[in-house]
């Protein structure tokens, strides 16, 4: 099979037992981009067979997250917890060709034995005392685990980003592959989900590169097409390092919160890992899937650059008009501001260069609707005295009721005429109360006339 002779469909298969995080989304991005580059099938698959840990909360979370940023599985969603029939049948049909068998040590005797072969400095590995075991005898409630009977054999994991990675079997011993006849076991589910579902090409963490050999070695005695397999680099720490359990914890939630949107999630996720020709670095999804690649990911860790998300975060928000960036603000400011529609689009006019985040919106453009209280001792330039910065103000003023169009160019000829900062630095923090804002005379076409008059006298006042 190769992607140009068989249809692809690739998967991701998220244990619901967290939210959505930067792992998974990776994962999914890398599978997502590989389906449609080649015009295959994206599918999702939701592993919760593990009843304590599996949240429905979760499942919604990871599924949600992923339809925001346009991941959606191409046909219905798969879940393990409904699948026990076909499970059972593919059990018993390798119990009856005595490729599996019941094994009745108990925990404490293999841990035991574990941790004397860990002891010894050999591998751990089940010594297959039950594999003689008749299949007419077993299967009583006495059993503890079905294993898998594990040939003798090397295993080639032909990894489409890492080349080939050779195991021994002899390393691995029989495999557990269910508790009992309705109990499979990951590796067990994985294989025979993947074989069901059509699967061509599994795509995920380099975490589950050992996890593979077992899989192959399944798949082998189910006598499966084998799918390609492509291990994703491990997600590293800025600084290059493992991750912490707080980067570990960081939900896709936190950057959704922190105000991403969702072109820069997906520019940055895409080059977690991989790069295109010519280390492009701004791409939309759909330059994305026409480039993906995934012979061009990389082997070593992908490091987590949040400077670079920031980057394309403001470059996205750049590049947005007005009325967009209107919707994306819902649940970023306070409600109240939509309602001054004006003054919202303006002030974004003026600011959306600057903003790197949505969350940061409420603190860039806070001044527009509400002056916040400030020193008077703010308003006066350099050594200017506080006299001299009261008469620029009352010059202003002046300017601006007798009118407000043209007091824009007024204003400037004055400032030519008495120092720009004289004139431009109490302006600006009368109408915004800041040290660093847009131009002032920006700001008051913005903010218009009346409420420039209010905040020009109201810095008078405090001067007075
Ligand atoms: N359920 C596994 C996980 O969440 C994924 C297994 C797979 O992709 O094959 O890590």
């Amino acid at each position: 099979m190769s992607p140009e002779n068989s249809r692809v469909r690739v998967r991701i298969a998220p244990s619901p037992t967290g939210k959505l995080h930067l792992g998974t989304a990776r994962t999914a991005l890398f599978n997502f981009l590989f389906a449609r580059h080649h015009n295959g099938d994206f599918l999702i698959r939701i592993e919760d067979t593990d009843k304590e840990r599996s949240k429905k909360e979760y499942e919604h979370n990871i599924i949600d997250n992923l339809k925001w940023l346009g991941i959606e599985s191409d046909d219905h969603i798969i879940h393990q917890s409904e699948r026990g029939d076909i499970y059972k049948r593919y059990l018993e049909k390798l119990l009856n060709q005595n490729k599996a068998y019941y094994c009745y040590c108990t925990k404490e005797e293999l841990e035991a034995e574990k941790e004397a072969l860990i002891t010894a400095g050999l591998p751990p590995k089940y010594n297959g005392r039950c594999a003689s075991q008749k299949p007419q005898e077993a299967g009583d409630a006495s059993s503890q685990l079905i294993r898998l009977r594990v040939p003798q054999k090397k295993i080639v994991v032909k990894d489409m980003i890492r080349g080939n990675v050779t195991f021994d079997s002899s390393l691995i011993g029989d495999i557990p592959i269910a508790k009992n006849l309705d109990t499979p076991l990951f590796h067990f589910a994985v294989v025979v989900d993947d074989f069901e579902m059509k699967i061509s090409h599994v795509i995920r963490g380099e975490d589950h590169l050992t996890n593979t050999a077992k899989h192959i070695l399944i798949g082998e005695s189910l006598e499966f097409n084998i799918p390609h397999y492509a291990h994703l680099p491990l997600l590293l720490a800025p600084q290059g390092g493992k991750l912490s359990k707080r980067d570990l914890e960081t939900s896709f939630d936190d950057f959704r919160n922190q105000g991403y949107l969702k072109e820069a999630l997906i520019n940055f996720i895409a080059l977690l890992g991989w790069h295109p020709e010519k280390d492009r670095e701004v791409m939309s999804l759909d330059e994305l899937i026409e480039e993906f690649d995934i012979k061009r990911v990389q082997k070593g860790g992908a490091a987590i650059n949040i400077e670079k998300l920031d980057w394309l975060n403001a470059h996205y928000i750049r590049n947005k008009s007005v009325d967009e960036l209107v919707l994306c603000l819902k649940g970023f400011i306070p409600q109240e501001w939509f309602d001054k529609n004006g003054l919202l689009r303006g002030a974004l006019e003026l600011q959306k260069d600057r903003l790197k985040k949505l969350s940061l919106a409420k603190e860039n453009l806070g001044f527009f609707f509400e002056l916040e209280e400030y020193e008077p001792e703010l308003l006066i330039w350099k050594d200017n005295s506080e006299k001299e910065t009261l008469d620029s103000l009352k010059k202003i003023l002046d300017l601006v009721e007798d009118s407000f169009e043209k007091s824009f160019e007024k204003i400037v000829e004055l400032a030519e005429k008495e120092g720009r900062g004289d004139i431009y630095w109490p302006l600006r923090v009368a109408l915004s109360g800041l040290k660093n804002s847009p131009p002032p005379i920006e700001i008051m076409k913005v903010l218009g006339e009346e409420e420039s008059i209010i905040r020009t006298r109201k810095a008078i006042k405090k001067l007075q």
